[in-house]
């Protein structure tokens, strides 16, 4: 990837923190020849120590997009770190569990999209699980209409030792990856140590689920195998996903501690 990047000399980088973290590792970051002016990240929260990381490695401002297959960049982060809806692209209405709205500044169990701009596929009402808050208070930016805050999904970087090599492996390529596969409805990930991988799975009504977890295991081995990686087990845990043990939020893609990230 550092190669291609070298070699394409992109003026913005859009990509997963994840995915874009594993180039904030000091083997790559050396060879590293880009200067980006900008680097928008989507589908994963940011949190401030990957800001500061990318932002050091590309040496330019790292902003978040708020955005999702069906209604591409519904809002972005201006520099004061408020994600401003792009009201002439999308409606987002947040709601509660029962689809009831949710007043302004208050969190929402999941958001409707509406998307203004797709003549093809109308999208209309449809729901996103994220939580999050709408607010109208005036932004020093002086950007006017409304911006949000987004609980989205949290996902760790997953770290795997293969042969005495420390692989890592962005957890949204991988989640990508789980979660258009026929039967998956909902699923989390948990690497234990020695390479062992749980994997909590809620399966779509009519799908067997002992045939739904045949089907992940294969594409997940087949996965990691385009890392090097090949020395894994992976098992059907008898939990569905939970929220984390120790931050009490839900993370889709997370490591135990005492994996090969703490060796
Ligand atoms: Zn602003």
């Amino acid at each position: 990837m550092v190669e291609e990047l070298n070699e394409f000399k992109p003026g913005v980088v859009i990509g997963y923190p994840g995915t874009l973290e594993l180039l904030t590792d000091e083997a790559y970051k050396a060879k590293l020849k880009i200067k980006p002016s900008l680097v928008l990240v989507s589908g994963e929260h940011l949190s401030d120590m990957t800001r500061a990381k990318l932002e050091k490695t590309f040496g330019c401002p790292v902003r978040s997009i708020y955005a999702s297959t069906e209604g591409g960049t519904m809002a972005f982060e201006c520099r004061y770190n408020r994600m401003h809806i792009n009201e002439d692209w999308c409606i987002l209405e947040p709601v509660d569990e029962e689809n009831r709205p949710v007043a302004m500044g208050e969190r929402s169990s999941k958001v409707l999209l509406t998307n203004l701009s797709n003549f093809t596929q109308p999208i209309i009402r449809y729901e996103l699980t994220d939580r999050v808050i709408i607010h109208d208070e005036p932004c020093p930016c002086g950007k006017k209409g409304l911006w949000l805050e987004v609980e989205g999904r949290t996902s760790d970087v997953l770290y795997f030792r293969s042969n005495g090599i420390k692989i890592g492996v962005a957890p949204m390529s991988l989640a990508d990856t789980i979660e258009v596969i026929p039967g998956v409805r909902n699923f989390q990930v948990v690497l234990h140590p020695n390479n062992e991988i749980e994997l909590r799975l809620v399966c779509m009504k009519n799908a067997d689920p002992a045939e739904t977890f045949q089907r992940v295991k294969q594409r997940v081995t087949e996965y990691l195998y385009e890392f090097g990686i090949s020395d894994f087990s992976i098992y059907l845990s008898k939990d569905p996903p939970r929220l984390h043990p120790k931050s009490g939020k839900f993370k889709q893609i997370y490591q135990i501690d005492g994996g090969a990230q703490d060796q």
